[in-house]
């Protein structure tokens, strides 16, 4: 059984008892699909990702698990305008009354409730993903933004999975959250070529990722690591620019 339904909906990553800040990650489908919550001293909560089409109630369920509710959530984001990130934003948004904040290069996607292009199948791909409900945008996120959550938390550009794809660095705990730029299932491997609307450019845009500074990383699929996680990041880029291989399928 690997769905995780009736397991925790969300694992604690990291905390700060003196600045009151903390932040879980969110199980939308067992260790698969991941978002995140960030809550504020003052109980304010950011929600990082929203999941799949028919992922709010888990995301309620998360909400009640680090007790807080939909009037708490102060804030919606997503790293990118796909259907298992983006999915339940439209829902929520109304429960909660936040627009989706969103890189500007994903923005319209968000507003028209489609996917970005998809390299796959000469762009067939795109055309037979699963579409989620158009949601109302916020913010429009940009490249090296330092967002007031959680005591700092960086954005960080990396398209190419799509054009408005962000990673993020939580500063104060040396947090980070690679987005769809690399997945851990088994180990660090690429996200699913057909999906991304430039594969090669994601490739050359993760190289970020290993030289960023962090204690822990964690992956929008997949557990995170939190032992050595920038030894195994740089290890499996590394074995990639050398065109070893593995990924990419
Ligand atoms: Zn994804």
């Amino acid at each position: 059984m690997v769905c995780g339904m009736g397991r925790s909906p969300v694992v604690s990553l990291v905390e700060s008892q003196s600045e009151g800040w903390a932040v879980w990650r969110v199980r939308m489908l067992g260790d698969f699909v991941n978002g995140f919550a960030f809550r504020d001293a003052n109980g304010a909560v950011t929600l990082l990702d929203v999941g799949l089409p028919w992922s709010t109630r888990r995301v309620l369920a998360a909400l009640a698990a680090i007790d807080s509710g939909p009037s708490d959530v102060a804030r919606i984001m997503v790293t990118h305008a796909h259907s298992d990130h983006v999915g339940a934003a439209a829902s929520l948004a109304a429960r909660t009354g936040r627009a989706v904040d969103v890189h500007e290069a994903d923005a319209a996607y968000v507003a028209a409730g489609e996917s970005p292009p998809m390299s796959g199948l000469g762009g067939l791909v795109s055309r037979v993903v699963p579409g989620f409900a158009a949601a109302p945008v916020g913010v429009r996120l940009v490249d090296g933004q330092l967002l007031g959550v959680a005591g700092g938390l960086r954005v960080l550009h990396t398209p190419g999975h799509s054009p408005g794809h962000v990673s993020f660095l939580h500063e104060p705990s040396r947090l980070l959250i690679t987005g769809d730029a690399i997945f851990n299932i088994r180990g660090p491997r690429w996200p699913v070529k057909a999906f991304c609307t430039d594969f090669q450019l994601n490739r050359q845009t993760a190289r970020l990722l290993g030289d960023l500074d962090y204690t822990m990383a964690a992956f929008t699929h997949g557990p995170e690591l939190r032992d050595s996680p920038r030894e195994a990041i740089r290890d499996f880029l590394r074995r990639e620019a050398s065109g070893a291989v593995g990924g990419g399928t």
